[in-house]
């Protein structure tokens, strides 16, 4: 079975360029998910680390909030930046924030990584074209009411300004639905691979607006082939000082980084160029293989239980010959004999562990 004939081709990340913010590739072969809260506040050092330990590779460090009304806490502002410099130093992740006017670029460049030009600021060309002279990469996102076209124009005043290195985000958009805060508009990953090979980003946080409907977003946006995710968290949302009804827990965020592992190794294309690009694809692969193998070995802890309870023999040697026959069919490139070493040694493996607890 030729897996990558059912991904359509839009969603391989083959044609994307890889941007690099500090040491982690967008673009390339994992799904990096920028994560943390909407806003900095206070306790801000806690709340990076318990992204980073969810599996966030990029920090969210937001220090200037556009908000929709003027009483809404506008963030901490310059009071914020030395919590960035002591995040940065505790994870040793690289940090994104957004600067809402030209001053802020200055302002934010030597405590960041990478800056993002918000939804209402798309539209802002000298703003576009300061961040784009930071020489940080720059994260364009979609303005709530632009097309495509618009949205590769405000990217092109970056790349303008001669910084290539510029990643797109996909945010939601305004429709006549009002059930979520913004329309997800996931066509526009296929659009955009046809028009452009800058990385393409999610973010679910603001096109859902409720912590809930998040995960299913994220996942949907990764199967589409997205490159990465920017998603609010909060390890105690209901306190969080802006958008906390969107913010999803360090342990949902855990979930998704893991589930991110999962569909990006399915997604891959399987033909690369390098010892490295290969390496890389390999051990996408083995991690959603590790994964399954935790999930086929809980199933079978579960089965040996009800065996022993029903005084059902625990080895079944016809299944097992049933199942490597199974696992042969679906992949022809181990043949037979390669089928049956590989599921003797899996059946074994989960056996031992489930007798383990019976
Ligand atoms: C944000 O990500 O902090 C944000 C304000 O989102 P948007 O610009 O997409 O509304
Ligand atoms: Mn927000």
């Amino acid at each position: 079975m030729d897996i990558e004939a059912l991904i359509p081709s839009a969603t391989r990340r083959a044609r994307a360029r890889c941007v690099a913010i500090g040491d982690v590739l967008v673009g390339g072969a994992s799904v990096p998910v920028i994560g943390g809260p909407c806003a900095v506040e206070p306790d801000y050092v806690a709340h990076a680390l318990a992204a980073a330990a969810a599996g966030a590779s990029i920090l969210r460090g937001c220090v200037h909030k556009p908000r929709t009304q003027p009483e809404a806490f506008q963030g901490m502002g310059r009071a914020g930046l030395e919590l960035l410099d002591e995040a940065r130093e505790a994870t040793g992740l690289p940090i994104l924030a957004e600067p809402l006017e030209v001053d802020h670029v200055a302002e934010l460049t030597p405590h960041v990584d990478v800056l993002m030009i918000g939804a209402r600021s798309m539209h802002n060309a000298p703003l576009l074209r300061a961040a784009a002279r930071s020489g940080l990469p720059v994260v364009v996102k979609r303005g709530m009411s632009a097309t495509v076209d618009e949205w590769l124009g405000a990217a092109g005043y970056v790349l303008h300004e001669g910084n290539d290195r510029v990643v797109l985000c996909e945010r939601g958009i305004r429709t006549f639905e009002t059930a979520t805060r913004n329309t997800l508009d996931l066509s526009a990953i296929p659009v955009l691979r046809e028009r452009t090979d800058l990385p393409v980003i999610v973010d679910p946080s603001h096109a859902a607006g409720r912590a809930a409907w998040v995960p299913s977003l994220a996942m949907a946006a990764v199967a589409g082939g997205a490159d990465g995710l920017l998603i609010e968290c909060h390890p105690s949302s209901a306190d969080a000082l802006c958008d906390a009804a969107q913010a999803i827990t360090p342990r949902t965020l855990a979930e998704i980084v893991v589930a991110c592992e999962l569909l990006a190794a399915v997604a891959r294309p399987a033909a690369a160029d390098t010892v490295e690009e290969c390496r890389a694809a390999i051990d996408g692969v083995d991690s959603a293989l590790a994964l399954l193998l935790e999930r086929r070995a809980t199933v079978v802890a579960h089965i040996e239980r009800i065996k022993v309870s029903e005084g059902v023999p625990i080895r079944d040697h016809r299944r097992e010959a049933d199942v490597a026959a199974r696992v042969a069919r679906l992949a022809p490139q181990l043949g037979r004999s390669g089928a049956t070493a590989v599921m003797s040694a899996v059946i074994d493996a989960c056996l031992s562990k489930a007798l383990a607890h019976v």
